[in-house]
């Protein structure tokens, strides 16, 4: 039995900079099958709200289901695309960041992007990162991992991955950015960041990239799905 007969799903759940999407692009690379960042949707959304002048306000509300009614998103070779457009680099700022951070608690923009994660995580093998996969895109993976690593941690490594990009920030900045997404994301009504009963808790603490992504590899093994 291997990844091209029968269909596996990996969904892994955690908090901002928990390693999660380099990880994942890894595991699934090995695997063969796709990786699905669904951060990268919320920042697409996020992105086309800043560039049409929508607000998350209930006076833009209208508007903001109108843009959504005509907007595609799709990954293609490792790209993500909106309405055609690759999009990339344009969604990592930190004003795209605070955007999807907001509008990821609208319930009109959660509907839109996780019908269409569902569809993805049905037609294929998949790894799928963000905050609600597993305890609601898809509940039944194959594979569940709830991986997390203390903030301080986190902040250090988005720190050091901001500093090497050029940008002139400070550690107290990224750490204090990190607990305020940490808190708007698992107090939001809406499918908030938690564990799922039946995920594993994969604390990445002093744990090494190689080290995590042998650890899921080695899980997936085990259970002779690959
Ligand atoms: O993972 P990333 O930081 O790129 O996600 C951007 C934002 O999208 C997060 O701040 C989070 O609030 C939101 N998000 C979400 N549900 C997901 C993935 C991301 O609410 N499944």
């Amino acid at each position: 039995m291997n990844t091209k007969e029968k269909k596996i799903r990996i969904a892994i759940d955690g908090p901002s900079g928990a390693g999660k999407s380099t990880i994942a692009k890894a595991v699934a690379a090995k695997l063969d099958i796709d990786y699905i960042d669904t951060g990268a949707m919320y920042r697409a959304v996020g992105y086309k709200m800043i560039s049409e002048g929508i607000s998350v306000a209930d006076s833009d509300r209208e508007r903001l289901k109108n843009m959504l009614e005509r907007t595609e998103i799709d990954f293609c070779g490792g790209n993500i695309i909106l309405d055609g457009e690759i999009i990339n680099d344009r969604i990592r700022t930190p004003e795209v960041s605070k955007m999807a951070s907001d509008c990821s608690a609208l319930p009109e923009v959660r509907s839109k992007l996780t019908t269409l994660q569902k569809q993805i995580a049905a037609s294929k093998s998949v790894i799928m990162d963000g905050r609600d996969i597993g305890t609601n895109v898809i509940k039944d993976a194959e594979f569940k991992f709830f991986m997390t690593a203390s903030a301080e941690e986190r902040a250090g490594r988005r720190h050091k991955e901001l500093i090497e990009k050029g940008q002139d920030i400070s550690y107290a900045q990224v750490l204090a950015d990190i607990k305020t997404r940490d808190k708007n994301d698992s107090t939001r009504a809406l499918n908030p960041l938690r564990q799922a009963d039946d995920a594993e808790l994969l604390d990445t603490t002093g744990m090494s990239i190689e080290d995590v992504i042998r650890f899921i590899l080695s899980e997936v093994e085990k259970s002779g799905t690959n």
